[in-house]
């Protein structure tokens, strides 16, 4: 049996998370549990799987699911300190990492420092903190199984290889949904149309960076500190179909894939059970019925917040984090309907290029990097619209 904290049960990465513990209950348990919001799901959820404490974010809304499960509540926390008591629990095994932005970090850290494996959905943690979540997992002796689809088909086509003859690895993106649009038809686009995936249903954030292409910048940088390869060595193809979920290029020029259907239940389902496969009833892939693959390289003029992601890692330093923090602001901006889907870059850029990047030696200092990056971010949104 595996004890379970999943950290962010009520978003698309966490219901998936249970819906594979629901149909595995001999395999795993659901320990602890988080939630932001969504507090009518996350009562559901608590019915349902029992866990022995939770974490919700706001004090207030602690109180209010107490009363609403009466004698069935188990201990319920707020606030950070509670998300982080998630994550510590004694009888937790493995946390599923599953908050959305940076918020998520914290409460990762501490399950790490705590001796914790990770399931890891939440690639900001890696963004804003790369070089200091890998310390500590190499120190605390822990393993990071990568969630998202893009870095566990990696992980799954590093296997049995040496990394020394690894050449590059090759992440592929949707494109989004705005693929093969012109600069003028990208300028009035509405948050509606960015949120509608060709072939991923995700949460809001995630929806828009796959649409403005922020989400492999995000990715390329994800897997510069989980793979250990510098940047020359991490590129990225747009694959429409996503089928081929990413590749490695070895040194003699033999490429190893990871295929399937865009579903996130299969690299979920591989982070919880490594190194053995759970049986999931899903559809098979038919690549007879499909017929056709194909891959481009990414427009990075119209793109270019991938550029930016890459400009961030060669600074170095809080730069990544910096570029998250104003991704954050930006695309909650843009779901409020106070910029444009073409400002995201311009902000991100804005913000970028007045950081003083500074090397990162402790968490506070992301911390710290994160808040600054927010603020330099909304002076550029209320000074420009
Ligand atoms: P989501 O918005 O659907 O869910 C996010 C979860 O985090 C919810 O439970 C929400 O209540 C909680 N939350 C939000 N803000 C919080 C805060 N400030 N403090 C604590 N909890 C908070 O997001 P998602 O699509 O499930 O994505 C989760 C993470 O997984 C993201 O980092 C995303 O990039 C990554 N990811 C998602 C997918 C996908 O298919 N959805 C694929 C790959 C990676
Ligand atoms: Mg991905």
């Amino acid at each position: 049996m595996k004890n379970l904290a999943v950290l962010g049960s009520t978003g698309s990465i966490g219901v998936s998370t249970l819906e594979i513990v629901a149909a595995q209950p001999d395999r795993y348990r659901v320990v602890t549990m988080t939630a932001g919001r969504n507090l009518e799901r996350f009562e559901e959820q608590i019915r349902r799987f029992r866990p022995a404490l939770v974490a919700v974010v706001e004090a207030d809304a602690a109180r209010r699911l107490k009363t609403a499960l009466g004698p069935e509540a188990p201990e319920i926390l707020a606030g950070v300190e509670g998300l982080i008591a998630c994550a510590v629990h004694p009888d937790v095994r493995m946390i599923v990492s599953a908050i959305v932005g940076a918020a998520g970090l914290i409460p990762t850290m501490a399950g790490i420092e705590a001796g914790k494996d990770v399931a890891l959905a939440n690639k900001e943690t890696l963004v804003t903190a790369g070089p200091l979540v890998m310390e500590a997992v190499a120190r605390k002796g822990v393993r990071l199984y990568p969630v998202d689809s893009e870095h566990s088909a990696i992980f799954q086509s590093l296997e049995g290889h040496r990394k020394e003859d690894v050449r590059r690895l090759i992440l592929t993106a949707s494109g989004g949904p705005f693929r093969g649009r012109s600069l003028a038809e990208l300028k009035h686009v509405a948050p509606a149309d960015a949120l509608a995936h060709p072939n991923w249903q995700m949460g809001r954030k995630i929806s828009i960076d796959s649409a403005t292409m922020m989400n492999k910048g995000l990715e390329v940088i994800e897997a510069r500190w989980l793979f250990d390869l510098p940047p020359e060595q991490i590129a990225v193809h747009i694959h429409p179909q996503s089928i081929v979920h990413s590749m490695v290029e070895y040194v003699d020029g033999a490429v190893i894939a990871q295929l399937g259907i865009p579903d996130m239940k299969t690299p979920i389902a591989y982070a919880l059970s490594y190194p053995e496969r759970l049986s999931l009833e899903l559809p098979q892939l038919d690549l007879c019925a499909l017929g056709t693959l194909t891959f481009e390289k990414p427009d990075t003029e119209r793109f270019s917040c991938l550029s930016l992601a890459y400009q961030a890692l060669e600074r170095g330093g809080t730069a990544p984090a910096v570029l998250n923090a104003a991704n954050e602001i930006a695309v909650d901006a843009f779901l409020k309907g106070e910029i444009g889907f073409l400002e995201i870059p311009g902000v991100l850029r804005a913000t970028l290029d007045t950081h003083q990047s500074a090397p990162l030696r402790h968490i506070d200092e992301v911390l710290r990097a994160d808040r600054w990056g927010r603020a330099a971010a909304r002076r550029f949104i209320e000074t420009t619209t």
